[in-house]
Parts: C-alpha cells; structure tokens; sequence
C-alpha cells in the first residue's frame, strides 16, 4: 500500500505562497505545484514563482527531494474578462464595497477548480493554497465559509474526497512570516524577501526592508505592515 502523502499547492510565487510551498515541503512526503497564468502585470510573478522553487530546492535539500512537478495552466481567459486593474493599465483603488479595483471576481473559486483537476490527473487529493481571512485583504473568496463549500461541491462533483489545507488562514501577515522562521529559519526569510513577489503592480524596481514592490499598492502596504509588526 503507497502511503506517500502527495499534495499540490496553489504557487503563485508570492510571499503567502512561499511560506506555504515550505509549510507543504515539511508535512508531505511529495509536493508538486501549480501557477495560473492570465496574462497581466503579475508575468513577473510567473518568473519569480520560479526563482523561489529553484531556491528553495537548492537551499533545502531534505526539502528539494520531496519536489515533484509544477503545472502552469494557462487562464488567459480571466484576464480577457476582468474589468480590474489587474488587468487594465488603471489605478489601483478601493471600491465601495472595501474591495479594491484589483479584485478579479471569484478568482480563487476559478484557481480551485483547475487545481483540483490538475490534482485528479496527478493521483492527488490534497491541495494546499495561502488564504487568508485574518489579515483580510478584500477577497471574500478567500473566506474559510467559502472555500469549504466549494471543497464540499468538488468532492462531489469528482466523487472522491480532496482537502485543502490552508495553514495561513488565521494568521496575521506577521504571523507568516513568523511560521517562515520556524519552518526554514534566516534561510527561508531570506529567500521571501529576495525571490518572492506580492506587488499588484508587478514593479521590483526598489528593495525595500520587506522585499521588492512599488511601495504604495494595497498588497506592498500589506507586506510592508506585515514585515513592520514582525521584525519590530
Ligand atoms: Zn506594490
């Protein structure tokens, strides 16, 4: 009987999304990852999910065996019909609604679903991705309410049992890098800051103490807070 535990993890390549790939690399015998291409600013991402991948092989070699493939879907669909600034070359705001204009409706319900195919095909049924209800960034599609429901319907609607596990969700953006420290020490923080991306606008001009980023979107604020109240 194989009693390898195999997970695939949502892997954008962002700070939420590092700190997973280690959480997943130290409590599953096999992991293979997955990255949604939708063609906007966040190409850099795709290219700094990479670098992270590669790093953390590499500086963690216990860890680096356990790696197992990583799946680019591309979702050049999404980007075709979000009205966001994601997408769109507009400022980046806050709606009425406490949203902001970044907001791609329902994208992590869309991100789920491929996962959770991608995983059938993998002969994996646990998936693991870095929502947050905590350091609640506007994503309603992040909630834990949420996120179970659409588990519960894809469970049925591929008649077998998938988890996902989300082992940031009720952490604060201090509390990630917290749980980084414990899983990989100076290493792995180091690699976060350096390799990973979070900014909206896809800007790595400027390297700030909590990373590259413009600076002034609501994800770098985010990072920023995050970094502040942790290393403070
Ligand atoms: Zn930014």
């Amino acid at each position: 009987m194989n009693m390898t535990r195999k997970a695939l993890i949502l892997f954008s390549g962002g700070q939420d999304s590092a700190t997973c790939l280690a959480w997943a690399l130290e409590n599953y015998d096999y992991v293979e990852t997955v990255g949604f291409n939708y063609e906007q600013r966040h190409a850099i991402e795709m290219q700094c999910r990479k670098v992270v991948l590669e790093n953390v092989a590499s500086a963690f070699p216990k860890w680096g065996t356990k790696l197992g493939e990583d799946h680019i879907v591309d979702l050049s669909a999404l980007g075709a019909i979000s009205e966001t600034s994601l997408t769109r070359d507009v400022e980046i705001t806050m709606d009425d609604e406490g949203l902001p204009s970044t907001f791609v409706p329902g994208r992590n319900l869309i991100f789920l679903n491929f996962a959770a195919a991608v995983a059938y095909r993998r002969g994996i049924t646990s998936l693991i991705g870095g929502m947050c209800e905590a350091d609640f960034s506007g994503y309603p599609d992040c909630r834990k309410e949420t996120l179970d429901a659409q588990m519960q319907a894809i469970s049925l609607g591929m008649d077998k049992a998938y988890v996902l596990e989300t082992p940031l969700m009720y952490l604060s953006k201090a509390g990630a890098w917290d749980l980084a420290e414990t899983l990989g020490g100076q290493k792995l923080i180091n690699i976060i800051l350096e390799d990973s991306h979070s900014c909206y606008k896809g800007t790595r001009g400027k390297r700030f103490d909590w990373g590259y980023g413009c600076g002034d979107c609501p994800a770098c604020d985010l990072r920023a807070a995050g970094w502040a109240e942790y290393s403070a």
